[in-house]
């Protein structure tokens, strides 16, 4: 066959099923048009998921009578100028769109028509478009209020693409997919007021917010996200050069299953970035499990020429002139904000714990200053108060009978805090953010009074979590503690995973196990990090192995080492089962104020809940 020229019509069919897969692909394109036309309100009607139809109407600068034709004409936009050498700058951009694809497109694949009065004109105009077929603008009627504005209604998408139309997934999963982005972009733009309606019933109703930032940001995540998004993230706002990171962060607690919780925006733009995805990841990495996701709204904002916006057609995707700054912004900014957030756990544990409904009431991290109980016990801490080497504790790792270890960490946990009894006494205690420990149930959970209401710690959570976190501060100092085995332990393995855990013995050694090849497929086990006391050596390594092979290469080496103290430290942790003394349960509830993450254990779930009063008095109907 010849080499021929596709005819315009083709060409349009072609190109619009990169842009327009799907109705949601079409419903972003036309609210996306509205916000860079300026509109303040958008109102969204769907009939049939979208597939009967889409109108949009927004209140915006409108479009004049001599430029409808172009707005549907393929590569036409208001959006770039080309310079006096006829090029465009790519990198400069400041609206949603840019590429004058989306009104061609739709227009080749559905039945398309622009209604639109420009600002300063007094007639309206309209301009239809039926499968890639142009009408004439005609004069319409604007039954608006508006002084200026654009209806955008798009019926029967795809009837001109059958193909297309058969791929296409139930009108309620189309639905969701559409109210999806409408919300995505809602999200990014507190200022302007949105309404969705599908086949006549309203299924979202957003009122502008005066703030765009902050309390307005807050106001609209938390009509979309749910109301128990706000008490549950954390407010981040960072800036390193020109790139600022704002937003809110999840507290580790408030884990979901699925990523699809993690809501990023990149210059206003809905993004679903890998680097950022994945710095995400790095940031609550020891935070949680593996299979678990934290929920965020991150926003980040640079000089459009440190992004390109230009990579893929439906803009999902940018690339960062910078990336590496841009990944430890969010690596850094995350983190910095989980650590101040302290042992915070999040609300719901405890609401759904109880059913109880609490008013809602900005949480506050407990490691702020002023509060004076709260700042003597931190002196305590910073003064090594805390450390009670004389008293060797048992370590009942798994028999009652395992012998005692030379545990710095675990006991300066438990320890009584010997040198101020004063801070134990009941009246002080209560004062403390975990209060005051009165008594410990079924070996497991320490209860706690608090000055309203009443904690209840999990023990094995929480001091997994104070080891852990001693652990990385031990290995930021440089090293762990070990301990040398009388006999030398041989450990089979299967050959290759024996390699991998060799290959790696000088980070292990820094962690306090001292290993060395016995030939293919055993392990001679020399030393063992002190703070864990007798190990199942064989079971160390095969779980050593196991995350090896699961963490591959690609993480950084300090991540990897922190993610081998996470199973030490689970390993290693009082189980639940031991019982503990006033002061031991004192000295861990100190101990958790202090340490930063302690809210949670290291695979995210909650290591206390906190019931108030005023919820336990809800209970028993006092209120
Ligand atoms: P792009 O947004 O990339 O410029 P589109 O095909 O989406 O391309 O739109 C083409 C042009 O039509 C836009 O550049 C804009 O000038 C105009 N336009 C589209 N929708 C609207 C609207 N809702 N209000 C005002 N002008 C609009
Ligand atoms: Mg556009």
């Amino acid at each position: 066959m010849p080499i021929r020229r596709l005819p315009p019509e083709a060409v349009n069919r072609i190109a619009a099923g990169e842009v327009i897969e799907r109705p949601a692909a079409a419903v972003k394109e036309l609210v996306e048009n509205a916000l860079d036309a300026g509109a303040k309100r958008i109102a969204i009607r769907i009939e049939r998921g979208g597939l009967g139809l889409i109108s949009i109407e927004d209140d915006g600068g409108g479009i004049p009578r001599d430029e409808l034709a172009l707005a549907v004409e393929r590569h036409a936009t208001s959006k770039l100028t080309a310079g006096a050498g006829g090029d465009v700058d790519l990198l400069n951009i400041h609206t949603m769109g840019f590429r004058g694809e989306a009104l061609p497109s739709i227009g080749a694949v559905a039945r398309l028509a622009i209604t639109s009065k420009a600002r300063g004109v007094n007639d309206t105009w309209a301009i239809e478009v039926e499968g890639g077929a142009l009408h004439s603008v005609k004069p319409a009627a604007w039954a608006a209020l508006t002084e200026s504005g654009t209806r955008v209604e798009v019926r029967d998408l795809f009837f001109a693409t059958p193909a297309r139309l058969k791929f296409m997934k139930s009108e309620r999963s189309e639905m969701m997919a559409v109210s999806d982005v409408v919300k995505r972009l809602a999200m990014a733009r507190p200022d302007v007021a949105f309404s969705l309606e599908h086949d006549a019933r309203t299924s979202l109703r957003l009122a502008a917010e005066k703030d765009p930032e902050n309390e307005g940001r807050r106001a609209r995540l938390s009509a979309i996200l749910g109301a128990d998004f706000a008490p549950n993230c954390i407010l981040l706002d960072q800036t390193r050069d020109t790139v600022r990171l704002s937003g809110f962060a999840g507290l580790p607690t408030f884990h979901r299953g699925t990523r699809e919780h993690q809501h990023l925006f990149v210059n206003g733009r809905p993004v679903k970035d890998k680097l950022i995805v994945g710095a995400v990841r790095a940031a609550y990495q020891d935070l949680l499990a593996r299979d678990r996701h934290p929920v965020a709204a991150l926003f980040i904002d640079l000089p459009p020429d440190e992004v390109d916006v230009n990579v893929h057609p439906a803009k999902t995707e940018v690339r960062f002139r910078d990336a590496a700054l841009v990944r430890g912004l969010i690596v850094g900014g995350l983190s910095h904000a989980l650590a101040s957030a302290g042992h915070r756990a999040s609300t719901t544990t405890a609401q759904s714990a109880l059913g109880a409904v609490r008013a809602y009431e900005a949480p506050q991290p407990f490691l702020r200053p002023g509060a004076p109980a709260w700042a003597m016990a931190e002196e305590h801490v910073a003064a090594g108060d805390f450390m009670m080497p004389s008293g060797r504790v048992e370590y009942g790792a798994s028999s009652p009978a395992a012998a005692p270890f030379d545990a710095d960490v675990l006991s300066e946990a438990l320890a009584p805090a010997g040198g101020t009894p004063a801070l134990h006494n009941d009246e002080d205690a209560r004062f403390f953010p975990l209060g005051a420990a009165r008594a410990q149930i079924h070996e497991t959970y320490i209860v706690a009074q608090t000055e309203d209401g009443i904690v209840i710690v999990d023990q094995h959570a929480a001091h997994e979590r104070l080891v852990y976190e001693r652990m990385k501060q031990m290995l930021a100092n440089g090293g762990v503690r070990r301990q040398g085995l009388l006999i030398p332990e041989v450990v089979e393995l299967d050959p290759s995973e024996a390699e991998a855990i060799v290959a790696r013995a000088d980070e292990l050694a820094q962690l306090g196990l001292v290993i060395e090849s016995f030939g293919p497929g055993a392990i001679l086990v020399r030393e063992t990090p002190a703070l864990l006391g007798h190990i199942d050596a064989a079971g160390m390594l095969k779980d050593l192995a196991d995350d090896i092979a699961e963490l591959g290469e690609a993480h950084a080496l300090k991540e990897r080492l922190e993610e081998v103290c996470s199973s030490m430290a689970c390993r290693g942790s009082v189980r639940a089962g031991r019982r503990l003394t006033g002061d031991e349960m004192n000295s861990l509830l100190r101990q958790m104020e202090a340490t930063p993450f302690s809210g949670q254990c290291n695979h995210g779930r909650p290591t206390y809940v906190e019931l108030k009063l005023a919820d336990i008095e809800k209970l028993f109907g006092r209120r």
